[in-house]
Formats: C-alpha cells, structure tokens, sequence
C-alpha cells in the first residue's frame, strides 16, 4: 500500500561545501543499502528524498535505510491522486492503519489519540488552499475513523499532505534513523575490535560521523578458540550495514603474546600488549589511508584505562586515537549497544586475548621509564612487522538482512 518512502536528512546547519558533498554521499550510501532490492530506487526531487519501494516490502526497506548515517527518519508514503475524495480515502486509510498500530502498541482503546492534519500545497495550481485542505482532510477522518480527537497544538500524530503537480502525498508514521553524517565524508579510519561491549558502539560512533571504520583484530588462536573469532566477525556482520559492509583484518597476535610473556615482567604485560596493538595496527592503516585510530577505552572502567595508561599507549601511535566512549558510563554503553544491535553478541562467552592474559598484579599506572625497561628486549620492529605481514581480510555485512535486525531506536 506504500509506494514511497520519504527520507528527512540531518545537519541542516551544514553549508557550502560541505552540504553538497553530504547530499550526494547520503544518496550513494541509501543507493548501496537498496543493493538487495533490485527494484527498489532512490532520488530527489523538490527537495524532498524519496526512496521508490519498487513492490518490494516497504518494511524491509524501511529497515535498511534506517541504517544510513546521515537519515534522520523516514516515512512511508501513501500517494493520491487531485481528486478530493481520492486524498480523502487515502487519508482515512492511512489514519486507520495509525491507531490500528497505536492500539496494537499499548495505547489506551478508550483514550483517543490525538491528531492534526498540516496540508503543503507546493503545486501552487491547486484550486484548495492549503488551510481548506487541512480542514476538510481533518473533517473526514475525524467522521470515519474512530478513536481519534483533533489537537492542533500537540498532537500525538500529524498528518502530512503534500499537494505535487502531479499527485498527493499524505505521510504520518515516523521510523527514526540514525541520524549524524554519511559514512565516507569524513575519510577512514582502523578501530581496534574486540569481542567485547565497548569497541563495536565505538566504532558505531565514528561511523557517526562521517568516518568509514575499517576494524583490525588481534587473535590469539589457539590460546583462544575459533568460536571468540567468529564472534567478532558477527560483530562486523552486524555493523557493516552502517556502511555498506565493514573490512576486518584479523592479526594473528599469538607469537607477539608468546614474546611479552617471554621477555617482558608481567606487571607490564597488558601496556606493551596494548602498545603492540597500536603498532601493528598502525602498520595496517597506513596501507589502508585511514587517518586514525578507534578504541572502545573509557577512563576508569577497568583498572587498565587510566590516564597514565593512555599515556604509555599513545606515546607509540602517531595517528591520533579517538576514544569515542571515554566519558560514558558502563550502562550508557548497554543501552547504545542494544539498539545497535552488538549487545546479544558481545556478551557470549568466549574468552579474548586479554582475558588469557591478565597478570596478577598488573601497573594500572605505568610510567614511560618503567614501560620502556620493560619492554627493552623484546624485538618490537620484527614482532610488529611480521604480524601486520600476515593479515586475514575479509568484508563483512554488506547488505542488511531481515535475520539480523533489530528494533533500532537510536
Ligand atoms: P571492549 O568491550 O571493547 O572489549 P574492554 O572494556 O574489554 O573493551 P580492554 O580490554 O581494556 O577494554 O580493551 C580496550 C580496547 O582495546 C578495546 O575497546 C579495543 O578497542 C581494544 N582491544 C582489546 N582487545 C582487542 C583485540 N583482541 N583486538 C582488537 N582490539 C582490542
Ligand atoms: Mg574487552
């Protein structure tokens, strides 16, 4: 019964440059998203973007698009002809459909739900005014379909009438996107992905903005078993459709931990392990052109991220690391993964390279000339090269899929 979608984009502040280049990603990254829906289409038109469902199911569009950075909601269309009581029937109709839903989502039977109608009339030939039209849409509803009350100051539902030269558009449900900037206008960069809660919503932030997130992996097989890889690629399945498919290079990190163990002291493991990482991540970025690094660190949460620890690992890295999640607490993260949809697959249980390698008695906060002793005579040059020259990449989650989809309210 959809035929359209109409796609509101966000950062309305942008200008000159910035704006143009934001319009035309944001309909690249949706045209990529529609990649499964060979009939489906995306265009502008009277500054409005319209995405044309093509006969495909409008849900499973709404779904996809609703992962575009740079989609600040969207709506499904239903379209009328000039005729009077065509828009007529179309408005009862797509009212019906609303508090048929507001029902089935636990509204109140006996409360009515709120509603106005706010008619455009940008087909300036039209022989109603746009005020007559409200007022005659908002008549016929309210004297066709029950459970409703006018309210023109807050109404709980508005419903949208656009007068086209050629036909009506009449619009009132709202599926939130994600809002932020399209991915890709802001260069790339290489988050470090654990298994675990935190870098997944990090790298999900940096996409945020614009940025496209490339992941690397440090696995420490067979210290830990293929089933804690196979999560993180679930990870990437899961984000790549933020983005139209996410790389992930996996480093085989088991001979770098052999060596710390080897000849590092064990109060020092996890810092020289974390500045490993950032090496060989390094390494690859620059084979990638990312400009940055991403991690899941926020201050205080383990003992291990503290500001002396930062210190010790940013003193390696000479791209900048961004550190989306530093300020937020443990139970904002929760919450942002949930609707991420990372959540269910962080939390299985399988171990990852930290957990098999916590020390007794490790430095939470490590001093330079402590680290630098420490980490004296381990080969840093040949461990980092050898590890960033074997890397596994792949692309994940190209597509979105109904089979992983979640609620996504972000
Ligand atoms: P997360 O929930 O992201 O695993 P965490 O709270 O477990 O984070 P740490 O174990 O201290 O925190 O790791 C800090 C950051 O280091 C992670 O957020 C991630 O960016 C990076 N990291 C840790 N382990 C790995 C790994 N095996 N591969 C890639 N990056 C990792
Ligand atoms: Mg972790």
């Amino acid at each position: 019964m959809y035929r359209l979608l109409l796609v509101r984009e966000g950062e309305a502040a942008l200008k000159g440059k910035n704006r143009s280049s934001f319009e035309r990603r944001l309909l690249d990254n949706i045209t990529m998203a529609l990649r499964p829906f060979t009939e489906a289409r995306v265009y502008r038109s009277d500054g409005r973007v319209l995405v044309d469902v093509g006969g495909h199911p409008w849900e499973e569009i709404a779904q996809a698009v609703s992962r575009v950075f740079g989609v600040v909601s969207l709506s499904p269309v239903r379209v009328a002809g000039h005729d009077l009581e065509d828009i007529e029937n179309a408005a009862v109709d797509l009212m019906e459909q609303v508090v048929k839903k507001a029902e089935a989502g636990g509204g109140s039977a006996n409360q009515p739900l709120t509603f106005k109608v706010e008619a455009r009339r940008a087909f300036k030939g039209y022989p109603l005014t746009s005020p007559d039209i409200s007022r005659r849409l908002g008549g016929a509803v309210l004297a066709r379909v029950p459970g409703l009350r006018v309210d023109v100051h807050e109404p709980q539902v508005e419903l949208a009438v656009e007068v086209r030269p050629e036909e009506v558009y009449l619009f009132a449900e709202r599926i939130p996107g994600p809002g932020g900037l399209p991915v890709g206008v802001s260069g790339r960069a290489m988050l470090l992905l654990s298994g675990g809660i935190d870098s997944p919503v990090a790298g999900w932030m940096t996409m945020k903005r614009g940025v496209q997130v490339e992941a690397v992996h440090f696995d420490s097989y067979p210290f830990t078993s293929e089933r804690s890889r196979r999560k993180v690629e679930q990870l990437a399945d899961i984000l790549g459709p933020f983005e139209g498919g996410m790389t992930l290079h996996v480093v085989h990190f088991t001979d770098v931990q052999k060596a710390i163990r080897m000849h590092c002291p064990e109060p020092f493991y996890v810092t020289i392990m974390r500045r490993m990482m950032v090496r060989i991540a390094e390494r690859i970025a620059a084979r990638r052109r990312a400009l940055a690094l991403v991690t899941g660190e926020s201050l205080g949460q383990v003992a291990s991220q503290t500001l002396e620890s930062m210190v010790a690992i940013n003193e390696v890295a000479t791209l900048p690391i961004l550190r989306p999640l530093v300020a937020w607490d443990k139970v904002e993260i929760i919450r942002l993964a949930r609707s991420i949809g990372t959540y269910e697959t962080s939390i299985q249980p399988y171990e990852d390279c930290c957990t098999i390698f916590t020390p007794r008695n490790p430095s939470t906060r490590p001093r330079l000339d402590q680290v630098h002793r420490a980490e004296e005579k381990l080969d840093v040059e040949a461990l980092t090269r050898d590890a960033a020259d074997r890397v596994e990449s792949a692309t994940f989650g190209r597509n979105w899929s109904p089979a992983g989809s979640m609620d996504g309210a972000y």
